[in-house]
């Protein structure tokens, strides 16, 4: 049995689907952390984003920057806060790639995507140069 996304794209359990093409579907969160919180998903199952292959990365690309508007417009938000979490540690629940688009309201009480980290580390300079090298060296 696949994971509860693939079930939804199956169509074995109902969701409010807002948007389907051959690669990718977009539907209401079940548990909406503002209206209009929607979830993008490739059709197959791909636990990270770095399991996506790279056409079908194009494709959730390009669902995302469709909904991203179509979903403020809908719900009239004034901005909104679009995130992966990406692996379990993360806080990655469903192991299927997908993709939140959350409206955002002025003074709707929420942060920035700063706050999901815990206390910010200090890093020196020469270990800021040591991450920069590592992250180049494998991009
Ligand atoms: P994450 O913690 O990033 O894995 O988020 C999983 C999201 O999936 C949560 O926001 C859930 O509310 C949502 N979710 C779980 N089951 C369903 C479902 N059957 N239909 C729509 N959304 C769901």
């Amino acid at each position: 049995m696949g994971t509860i996304f693939t079930q939804i794209v199956e169509g074995e359990i109902p969701a409010r689907i807002v948007y389907e093409d051959e690669t990718t579907v977009a539907f209401l969160d079940a548990n909406p952390l503002a209206p209009g919180h929607t979830l993008v998903i490739p059709k197959d199952e791909y636990e990270r984003l770095n399991d996506v292959p790279d056409d079908v990365a194009t494709e959730l690309y390009a669902t995302i920057h469709r909904l991203v508007p179509a979903v403020e417009e809908a719900v009239d938000a004034d901005a909104s806060t679009v995130a992966f979490n990406n692996g379990e540690e993360a806080g990655q629940e469903v192991p299927h790639v997908h993709c939140h688009i959350v409206p955002r309201f002025e003074g709707d009480g929420g942060g920035p995507i700063h706050g999901i980290a815990g206390e910010a580390p200090d890093l020196a300079d020469d270990e800021l140069d040591d991450i920069a090298d590592e992250i180049e060296s494998r991009s």
